[in-house]
C-alpha cells in the first residue's frame, strides 16, 4: 500500500483524509490512530459532553459507514512505532507496516503531568481523551471538594461544569492570573470575576508540591505554602507536550512540536505535519515559529496540505480563531497575542460583554470577545484583510467595523 499515510485519527488527521477525497485525490488513503476509537470532536469533552448534555454518539465527526464510503482504510488501536524514512515505511504497533507516497503527522499532544504526581492514584484525573471525559464526568457527580491544578481553558471549563452541578472547587495555579498565557488582563479580570461568583476559590502564583492519599485514593493536595487543601478530586490541567517523539526519532527537525515550512512540509519533501503538533511560522508576523493548539488551525491546515497533496500548493495563511466557554460567558479569540500589545477596550469590560481590540504598535493583531459575537465576526473578517480600525474606532461601541471593510471592497 503507498498512497498518504496519516498519523493520528484525530480532528486534523480526519480532515485531511477527508479533503483528500474532496479533492478528487484517488490513490490510496490510511489513517492510523493509536485510540480504540472512530475520530471524535475533543471541545465537547470539557465542556456540553462533560456537563451530560451531550450523549457519546454526538462527539464522532463521522458515521462508521463513512471510511469504507471514501475508501479510506482506518486502523483504530494501531498507534505508529517507528518511520523509516529511507524505506518509506512506517511500522505499527501490531506489527504491521505501511509504505507511503506522502506522510502526515497529525499526532496531537499529550497532557503534561506533574512531577509530583507518581504513578496512578484514584481520583486524580487528566483530561484530553474520550476515556478521560468518561472518567470525569463519572467522577464529578460524586465528588464533594475538587481540586482544578491549573486555570487555562481546560480546566476552568471542567470548573464550570463542576460549579453547574453545585461542587466546591479550589483552582491552584501557579501564574499570577486566570487563563494567564492566552488572554490580555481585562478579560482573564471577567473570567474570574464570573468564576468567583459561582463559588470558586482561585490560588494564584501557588505551586502543588505533593498530592497525599488514603488507601489508594485521593484525599489532599499540598501547596508550597505548606497548606493541604483537602481533596477527593484532582483535575490535573497544566498544558500539554506535542506528540513528535516519533518524528524526532526519524530524524526531523523537532522544537516544540514537529518544525515544518510556510508549506506545512518537514524538511523531508514526502512528510507534513498538521495540527496540535506542528510548530510552523506564523505568515502574519514574519515567521515567528507558532505551535497552535485549536479545531480552526487542525482543520484549516489540514485543507492547506491536501491541496498540496492534490497540486495547489499555497503558503498556510489562516487567522487563528479559539472559543471558550467559562462560567456561563462565551470567549471568542481571533488572531493571535504574545503578550507585548496594548488593549483597547471596545464595550464595558466590568460588565460580561466586552471585546479587548489587542494593537503592536498600530496593527490590529487579534481581538478578544467576550459574549460579544459581531465583534467576533467583524474581527475575523478585518484580521483576514489585514484593516485595522484607529484605536479611536475600536473604542468607540457606536462605531460600524463593517464600514471598514465595505470602505476596503470599494477601493
Ligand atoms: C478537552 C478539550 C477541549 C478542547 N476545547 C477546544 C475548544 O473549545 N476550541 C478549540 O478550538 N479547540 C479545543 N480543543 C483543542 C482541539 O481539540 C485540538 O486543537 C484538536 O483536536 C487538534 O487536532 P489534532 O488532530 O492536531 O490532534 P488530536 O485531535 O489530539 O488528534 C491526535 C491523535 O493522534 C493520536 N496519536 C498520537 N500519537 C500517535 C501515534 N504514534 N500513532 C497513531 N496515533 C497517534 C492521538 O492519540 C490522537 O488521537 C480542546 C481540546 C481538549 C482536549
Amino acid at each position: 500500500m503507498s498512497g498518504v499515510v496519516v498519523l493520528g485519527a484525530g480532528q486534523a488527521g480526519l480532515q485531511l483524509a477527508s479533503s483528500l477525497r474532496e479533492l478528487g485525490y484517488d490513490d490510496d488513503v490510511t489513517l492510523v490512530g493509536d485510540e480504540p476509537f472512530a475520530p471524535y470532536q475533543r471541545p465537547p469533552l470539557s465542556k456540553a459532553y462533560l456537563a451530560g448534555s451531550v450523549p457519546e454518539a454526538m462527539l464522532f465527526m463521522q458515521e462508521p459507514a463513512y471510511f469504507e464510503q471514501h475508501r479510506i482504510a482506518f486502523r483504530a488501536s494501531n498507534a505508529a512505532v517507528a518511520v523509516d524514512r529511507a524505506l518509506h515505511q512506517v511500522d505499527l504497533a501490531s506489527g504491521a507496516f505501511l509504505t507511503y507516497d506522502h506522510l502526515v503527522f497529525a499526532t496531537g499532544t499529550r497532557n503534561r503531568v506533574l512531577p509530583c504526581v507518581e504513578g496512578e492514584m484514584a481520583g486524580v484525573l487528566s483530561l484530553r481523551t474520550l476515556d478521560d471525559a468518561r472518567n470525569l464526568s463519572a467522577a464529578i457527580v460524586t465528588a464533594e471538594r475538587i481540586v482544578v491544578i491549573g486555570a487555562g481553558f481546560l480546566g476552568l471549563e471542567a470548573a464550570t461544569v463542576a460549579t453547574t452541578a453545585g461542587r466546591q472547587v479550589r483552582v491552584i495555579e501557579a501564574g499570577p492570573r486566570a487563563l494567564g498565557r492566552v488572554v490580555s488582563q481585562a478579560v482573564s479580570a471577567v473570567v474570574r470575576r464570573e468564576h468567583e461568583a459561582r463559588g470558586v476559590r482561585f490560588d494564584f502564583s501557588e505551586a502543588v508540591v505533593a498530592i497525599h492519599g488514603s488507601d489508594g485514593a485521593v484525599s489532599a493536595v499540598e501547596l508550597q505554602s505548606g497548606e493541604r487543601i483537602p481533596a477527593d478530586l484532582v483535575l490535573v490541567s497544566v498544558g500539554v507536550v506535542p506528540n513528535s517523539e516519533l518524528a524526532a526519532a526519524a530524524g526531523l527537525a523537532v522544537h516544540n512540536g514537529i518544525v515544518v515550512d510556510h508549506h506545512l512540509q518537514t524538511e523531508d519533501p514526502m512528510i507534513s505535519a498538521i495540527g496540535d503538533c506542528a510548530a510552523f511560522p506564523f505568515a502574519s508576523e514574519d515567521g515567528r515559529t507558532v505551535r497552535l493548539e485549536s479545531v480552526q488551525n487542525a482543520v484549516d491546515q489540514a485543507r492547506c496540505v491536501a491541496e498540496r497533496i492534490t497540486g495547489k500548493p499555497a503558503a498556510y495563511d489562516q487567522v487563528p480563531l479559539f472559543w471558550s466557554d467559562q462560567a456561563g460567558l462565551r470567549l471568542q479569540i481571533a488572531g493571535l497575542t504574545r503578550g507585548d500589545e496594548t488593549a483597547v477596550m471596545r464595550g464595558d469590560p466590568d460588565g460580561t460583554a466586552f471585546s479587548v481590540f489587542c494593537y503592536r504598535d498600530d496593527r490590529l493583531v487579534a481581538v478578544e470577545s467576550v459574549s460579544r459575537l459581531p465583534d467576533h465576526m467583524q474581527a475575523r473578517k478585518l484580521l483576514r484583510a489585514g484593516i485595522s480600525p484607529t484605536r479611536e474606532q475600536a473604542a468607540d461601541p457606536g462605531f460600524e467595523l463593517k464600514s471598514l471593510l465595505a470602505l476596503a471592497v470599494a477601493a
